[in-house]
């Protein structure tokens, strides 16, 4: 069972679409992701964070984002990026 402890905090994933050549290296990255293809064996619409389709990667469930970052190094045309959203 994992907890949380930002659930109060939100995270928006930007994605800078002229940049992104949709290589799927954030996604793999993304430990939310991984958990959710371990858990069911697949990663799709249903649970993904972000997902590659029609050549770029898009936001999926973005309320599932942790914030961890993961994604941003991984992406070798800087095109991703995490900011906390403000309340
Ligand atoms: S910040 Fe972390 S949880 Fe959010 S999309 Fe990037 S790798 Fe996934
Ligand atoms: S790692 Fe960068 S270029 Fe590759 S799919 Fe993700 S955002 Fe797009």
């Amino acid at each position: 069972m994992m907890i949380h402890m930002t659930a109060e905090q939100n995270y928006a994933i930007n994605v800078n679409f002229y940049k992104c050549t949709g290589c799927g290296d954030c996604m793999t990255a993304c430990p939310e992701n991984q958990d959710a293809k371990r858990e069911v064996g697949y990663l799709d619409e249903s649970n993904a964070v972000i997902l590659v389709k029609s050549a770029n990667v898009q936001v999926i469930h973005e309320s599932l984002c942790t914030g961890c970052g993961s994604c941003i190094p991984a992406c070798p045309v800087s095109a991703i990026d995490i900011v906390m959203k403000g309340d």
